[in-house]
């Protein structure tokens, strides 16, 4: 049988199982579909679409869409189907081989993956122990490598904690290529370097739908930035690469954003209780920004916590074998009564 490239031998596919069990908060997805009314209006926009054409290829209403709502022109949007195919659209077009990105870890599993998928190099800088950003251990990295991309994440999945402005500054006057800064979780958190974003600045913001817009099954994602990068990442993404189904999902969704503020907003207020409520079991809990929590039983191993949990019906993210990570688990804000679920089933497997 052919075999993949060489350079794939080595790498290891992303994995997140997917159990079958009454409580699921292992992939930051929002607890709820999207709000009454995005189904009708969807359906209704199915109709008029014309089957046997192919979409618009520059998906223009949801481009604009999209730029309305974070005020910005819609040829500084790029739209792809999930934040990750933006991604992998950044890395094919400054990415490559005899170039690199530089990550922190630990951060988002994909933007190292998908760097090695497209053939570019890795380069990687390490966090404090308390998984905060080095800025010396940035400037030792930036210099070293010269990246064309750096990544971060803010708030950075899995650790939940949030660069402020401050920082995200200092980092772009460092990059000697492009910043990326993922904000999947963006919604959740305090600030967003969208602020920051100009067509003279080599600074792109990525989001997504699968997270707030309880839109995960929808796969779109999307970037804001120079007007410049986003012409050249349509000339690399693949022809009619958004259908007209998920163009229309998109554009329908922006509607309804009121209600998603609403319920970013009840996330957040569950979060703060889900952490107090962390903070009095034996239990080191991180600071979170995004609607998820990573915490670490203490002298406990994680693995055991997590099959415990998992024995109860609730499925929690393990992240105790992954480097730097040791026996901390992450777990997703959900409805009060999962979180509850969640809750109690931790208890017991302290106990
Ligand atoms: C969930 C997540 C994404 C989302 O990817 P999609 O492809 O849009 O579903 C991107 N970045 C981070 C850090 C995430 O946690």
């Amino acid at each position: 049988m052919i075999q993949p490239r060489d350079d794939l031998a080595l790498m290891e596919g992303y994995h997140s199982p997917q159990v079958d069990v009454p409580v699921r908060l292992n992939t930051n997805e929002a607890p709820e579909p999207p709000p009454p009314g995005f189904e009708d209006a969807l359906v209704a926009a199915l109709r008029s679409i014309a089957w046997h054409r192919y979409p618009d290829r520059s998906y223009r209403a949801l481009r604009e869409a999209i730029a309305a709502a974070h005020d910005v022109a819609p040829e500084q949007v790029f739209v792809a189907n999930g934040s990750n195919e933006v991604l992998q659209t950044l890395c094919l077009t400054y990415g490559g081989p005899g170039r690199s990105v530089a990550v922190f870890e630990p951060t988002y599993a994909l933007h190292s993956h998908i760097a090695r998928i497209t053939s570019t190099g890795v380069a990687v800088g390490e966090r404090r122990e308390d998984l905060s950003l080095d800025l010396d251990e940035v400037r030792r990295v930036l210099a070293e490598a010269e990246p064309a991309i750096t990544f971060l994440c803010s708030p950075n999945n899995p650790t939940g904690m949030v660069e402020d402005e401050a920082t995200v500054r200092e980092v772009l006057d460092l990059v000697p290529g492009l910043l990326v800064v993922d904000e999947a979780y963006g919604q959740f958190a305090p600030w967003s370097a969208l602020e920051l974003v100009g067509d003279d600045v080599p600074l792109v913001v990525t989001r997504t739908y699968s997270k707030t817009w309880s839109m995960a099954a929808a796969r779109l994602g999307y970037l804001v930035g120079p007007r410049e990068l986003v012409a050249h990442l349509d000339q690399v993404v693949l022809p009619y690469h958004l259908d007209a189904v998920k163009q229309a999902a998109g554009r329908i969704a922006l509607q309804f954003e009121d209600a998603m503020r609403a319920r970013v907003a009840t996330l957040v207020e569950e979060r703060g209780r889900l952490v107090a409520a962390l903070r009095e079991l034996p239990v080191d809990v991180f600071p979170s920004g995004a609607n998820f929590v990573l915490f670490r039983p203490r002298g406990r191993d994680g693995r055991a916590v997590w099959e415990h949990l998992l024995a109860r019906g609730v499925l929690v993210r393990d992240c105790s074998s992954w480097p730097r990570l040791a026996d901390c688990l992450r777990v997703t804000i959900g409805t009060r009564d999962e979180d509850d679920a969640f809750l109690a089933a931790l208890e017991d497997a302290l106990r």
